[in-house]
């Protein structure tokens, strides 16, 4: 095209293309380094899959002695909400995971800036010039409606809908035509001259799929759009993968069927393309016991910030996903129980991406489960007055007036290994747990159906009588074997089941009076351990079932 057309095309002064690559110095990284990067949009939201994705992205560059970065790909000005980039950020920062580079809570670091695709786009402008000086893309000055109708028309004549081939219209316009619709002031997008032939096939080794075979892409796609002359996002990505020398592009297998027209792009430059890893994505089972895709209109857990809200510990989000990706991350857990989850040795090749991960709620409580009994009692404190402080303000008051206490509760049947008590597996159910250590609970007699309410409250007020609190677990249930006895009870489990009808219950019954008295449920954690902790005064107070039924 003439240099008339070129600056009609691009009125605005553009650094050269050479000025440009000078600019990006190349990476000084040992051999077989991976940059890698996660590329959100601003949308205010940060998908679980993208989460999953950034961490897989995150853990091969640091894994590979490498550079993960974060750049936002905000071209779709519509979609852009403000602060989108600051969720994403403390969305990762609440894991652990901190970009190197890019866009980062202490703002832009690197030498490859800017980091956001609105603020690049003269540099994208300056490849689209070079490529249409070239004969490699043209302006098309299509309008919608015209691009609607070739689209019906293909679809009712039961063809593959696109610009390209002969409706491509535009293609063939020459310098005269082209320069006519300039001086008269049509809008234009820049498109791609496609080589692609769609008879054709292209075999792409992707690290998580293996070898794809894909048909040619021979669609004239816009590059550079009509609207406000940014690019579309498969010549941004092009662009700053290529400048940003990103080694790995690890992305949602939505976007296999355009990778054709990505290699072809970066053959088009001249540049080695990144080692693609499409990941399936994230499905759940759906109520009608399908698969379907974790979806954000109808799954809450779809959005990362579902799993901080609800208090789940970070580490069992981690250790979840990890398990998605390897299924060795459990043996490896069970042989380093001690060690950070950031170092186990994540494997890109075993990542098993046939039919999508499913994304099982039940296994990742299990998970929180086993992370938090590996916990001690003081990190589960800080870690629920974290929480708390954010979510739960007035509990977090509770905890910060009885720090000593909620240690105490939280030890509980704790420091044993995996074989800690399991109840507590997000923070959001502390409350709840540690409630009754803070009131006395409501006296609910149903819970002790069917034995008689005379029975409770003597049995109670029996118990009361020779309560020492500092007897021994031993002496402990020593007396409420005697209060069995004394009461009717069958003190030995054996003798009961050998003759249930000759007794009111068992020492079990027993205990759970106690139980229900002391903490208004039927299940609790180790009773002595609760017994202690509330002391002698409220346990009597709480015994005293005269007083409470
Ligand atoms: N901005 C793209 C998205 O949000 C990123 C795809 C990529 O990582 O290349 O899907």
């Amino acid at each position: 095209m003439t240099p008339e057309i070129l600056d009609l095309l691009f009125p605005n002064e553009l650094p050269t293309v050479a000025e440009i690559e000078t600019k990006y110095p190349s990476r000084e990284l040992p051999e077989g380094a991976v940059v890698s990067r996660l590329a959100p949009s601003p949308t205010g939201y940060l998908h679980i899959g993208n989460f999953y994705q950034g961490f897989m992205a995150e853990r091969l560059a640091h894994q590979h002695n490498g550079v993960f970065f974060l750049r936002v790909e905000d071209t779709d000005q519509a979609r852009k909400v403000e602060g989108a980039v600051e969720v994403v950020l403390n969305a990762l920062a609440h894991y652990g995971i901190r970009p190197d580079e890019g866009r980062t809570l202490d703002g832009e670091i690197g030498d490859y800036a800017p980091y956001t695709q609105s603020e690049r786009k003269e540099i994208y402008q300056a490849y689209a010039k070079e490529l249409v000086a070239k004969g490699a893309a043209y302006p098309c000055f299509c309008t919608t409606e015209e691009i609607d109708l070739v689209r019906k028309i293909q679809s009712k004549q039961g063809l593959r809908t696109g610009y390209y081939g002969h409706y491509a219209k535009c293609r063939n316009l020459t310098d005269d035509e082209v320069l006519a619709n300039l001086k008269a002031g049509k809008p234009f997008c820049i498109r791609l001259k496609s080589t692609g032939d769609y008879s054709k096939r292209i075999v792409v080794d992707d690290l998580l799929k293996g070898k794809v075979s894909l048909p040619e892409y021979d669609v004239d796609v816009p590059i550079i759009k009509g609207a406000d002359g940014l690019p579309t996002y498969h010549f941004a990505h092009l662009i700053d993968d290529h400048l940003m020398q990103t080694t790995h592009v690890v992305r949602g297998e939505e976007w296999l069927s355009s990778l054709p027209l990505h290699i072809q792009l970066f053959n088009l430059m001249g540049w080695q393309p990144p080692q693609y890893a499409h990941h399936a994505l994230l499905q759940k089972l759906g109520e009608d016991g399908k698969r379907r895709k974790i979806s954000k209109r109808l799954d809450p857990e779809a959005n990362i910030e579902y799993f901080a809200e609800h208090g789940y510990p970070q580490d069992a989000v981690l250790e979840y996903l990890l398990n998605l990706m390897n299924a060795s991350f459990e043996d490896w857990r069970k042989e380093n129980p001690t060690v950070s989850v950031f170092d186990f040795p994540m494997d890109i090749h075993k990542i098993s991406n046939t039919a999508g991960a499913l994304f099982d709620m039940v296994k990742l409580n299990s998970i929180a489960r086993e992370v938090v009994a590996r916990m001690t009692a003081e990190e589960v404190y800080d870690k629920v007055l974290t929480w708390a402080k954010e979510y739960k303000p007035d509990f977090a008051n509770v905890l910060e007036n009885n720090r000593e206490k909620c240690i105490s509760i939280f030890n509980i049947e704790r420091g044993i290994g995996t074989k800690s008590r399991k109840d507590l597996f997000k923070w959001e159910d502390a409350e709840k747990e540690t409630e009754f250590f803070f009131q006395t609970p409501a006296f609910d007699e149903k819970l002790l159906d069917p034995i008689a309410k005379d029975d409770v409250v003597k049995v109670a007020l029996e118990y009361a009588a020779i309560y020492n609190p500092s007897d021994s677990k031993e002496e402990w249930f020593a007396k409420i074997k005697e209060i069995a006895g004394a009461n009717g009870f069958a003190t030995d489990m054996k003798a009961y089941k050998a003759d249930p009808k000759s007794f009111k219950g068992s020492v079990s019954d027993v205990a759970k009076i106690l139980r229900v008295a002391i903490t208004g449920r039927t299940q609790s954690p180790d009773l002595y351990a609760i017994m202690q902790i509330l002391g002698k005064d409220e346990v009597l107070t709480r015994l005293n079932l005269n007083d409470r039924c």
